[in-house]
């Protein structure tokens, strides 16, 4: 008998969904047009930066091309996407292709390569670049030199290609190596879109099993999941980059992407992998600098830790004390309350257990307080973009707005107050729902899962009234 469809919508059944799906150079030539859009940026963000002082960068990163669309847009762009559609990025990422061809040069040569190891597989590596990433922007200020961020693209890139050299594992740079793959794979999780299978009975009769089949998973198109997943037991943080392979190559079509019910594999909240944890923990700090950063008055308060330190660590600059302040000492001091807080509400077995939980009953306000801050960055470096567009080295255009005062700099797209009404409304809608997810992990991981839920909500629904307040 036909079970019920796990799909509200499924857009892959939609006709001229299903043929771009089916051309057989889908992905491949979207990401090449996103590699070769990566290579102008590197191109036009390089030599641009370096003799500017830090008061000029805060101009010049909104009116060179390179960092105004890696910081301004694009990572913002992402994160949305993330939590909107899942990993919809990773179907387009350039990277994956740069690291496929590695793999194949590699293959083709024939030389031994390694396995990825215990901590790779992990995940731990891909917490410490992402760790190592928001030092470079602390401490260098990365995002604000374009040559610096032009630097970085190809250090990725470099990176992809090398781990397709050197690990016989397909896709190790999206397993193991990618510094954006915990955020992606955490924000992703909560979408009600996904890919599903469209009805069990036919996998469990499935002979084929093209989407696993070893005999498939070196082709150009048409490929077994490249992930060395099984599609048809699709789980949240599995690793799925939605690249749909296992959409083209299943001879029953019976995969499909879209809204899916609370009845699909994927609606179900288990617990978040520890490394996703250890991202969620970071980011809780990370993301409240952020938010906080909008509001002078509030960042005063927020920074005079970091402040007190460097006036008794005088040797060192003070962007490296501030990383130390928001992605080390608030996140301990707030997971600290979290778990007391926890321990209040009941839970008994374990600080492992209880930060695991509560990484998981916190991740998705931590992800909508990073839209936010997406949301007030897009807000107020997009108005640059027609300017951008015809100077993209964007040194002619921070002369004539800093220097000859030719041009005045565009103002904020959408108010913060504005903005501050939405996002807080988005935290409290989604507050409310994580109170009927969290719900659905085990019950010992309960109490945790409320605590870190409740508190995130609390910091971020507190830095957003902040937003809205007169005068901020
Ligand atoms: S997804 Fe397709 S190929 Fe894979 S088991 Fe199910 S029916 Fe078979
Ligand atoms: S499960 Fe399907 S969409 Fe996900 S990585 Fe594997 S082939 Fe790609």
């Amino acid at each position: 008998m036909k079970s019920p469809s796990k799909f509200r919508l499924d857009i892959l059944s939609w006709r001229p969904i299903r043929g771009i799906l089916l051309w057989p150079a889908f992905p491949v030539a979207l990401q090449v047009v996103s590699l070769g859009v990566v290579g102008w940026l590197v191109a036009n963000g390089l030599g641009i930066g370096l003799e500017h002082s830090s008061a000029d960068l805060m101009t010049l990163r909104k009116t060179n091309l390179t960092t105004l669309a890696v910081w301004g847009l694009w990572w913002p762009g992402m994160i949305a996407l993330a939590i909107l559609g899942g990993r919809l990025w990773c179907t387009v990422c350039p990277m994956e292709l740069v690291n496929r061809v590695g793999d194949a040069i590699a293959r083709r040569v024939g030389w031994p390569r390694a396995r990825l190891g215990r901590l790779v597989r992990a995940g731990w590596i891909v917490l410490a670049l992402y760790l190592m990433l928001q030092l470079l922007v602390a401490g260098f200020e990365v995002h604000r030199v374009p040559h610096f961020t032009a630097t970085m693209l190809l250090l990725l890139g470099g990176l992809a290609f090398a781990t397709g050299l050197v690990f016989r594992d397909p896709r190790s740079f999206c397993r193991g190596f990618c510094p954006a793959a915990a955020l992606l794979s955490v924000y992703g999780r909560y979408t009600p879109l996904q890919l599903e299978i469209r009805e069990a009975s036919v996998c469990d009769q499935c002979a084929e099993k093209d989407c696993t089949s070893a005999q498939n998973r070196w082709r150009f198109d048409r490929r077994s999941c490249p992930s060395l997943l099984r599609p048809y037991r699709h789980e949240a943080s599995d690793g799925c980059v939605l690249c749909l392979q296992c959409a083209k190559v299943c001879p029953h079509d019976n995969l499909g992407y879209g809204l899916v019910t609370r009845e699909a594999t994927m609606s179900r909240q288990s617990l978040l992998r520890p490394f996703e944890a250890g991202f969620v923990m970071v980011a809780l700090g990370f993301v409240a600098h952020e938010v906080v950063g909008e509001v002078r008055w509030l960042d005063a308060y927020f920074h005079a830790p970091p402040h007190w330190l460097h006036a008794h660590l005088p040797g060192l600059a003070f962007g490296w004390v501030e990383a130390l302040w928001f992605l080390l000492l608030f996140p301990l001091l707030v997971w600290g309350v979290i778990a007391g807080f926890g321990y209040v509400l009941g839970h008994r077995k374990g600080w492992r257990l209880c930060l695991l939980s509560a990484a998981t009953g916190a991740a998705p306000v931590v992800a909508v307080a990073h839209l936010a801050k997406g949301a007030a960055k897009v807000s107020s470096w997009g108005g640059f973009l027609p300017l951008a567009l015809r100077d993209p080295e964007g040194v002619s255009t921070f002369q004539a707005i800093t220097v000859e005062h030719t041009l005045r700099a565009p103002i904020k797209l959408v108010a913060l107050s504005l903005l501050g009404w939405i996002m807080l409304l988005a935290v409290l809608v989604i507050g409310f729902r994580a109170w009927r997810w969290v719900k659905e992990v085990p019950s010992e991981s309960l109490a945790a899962a409320r605590a870190g839920m409740l508190t995130a909500s609390v910091i971020y629904a507190a830095v957003l009234v902040a937003w809205v307040l007169p005068g901020s």
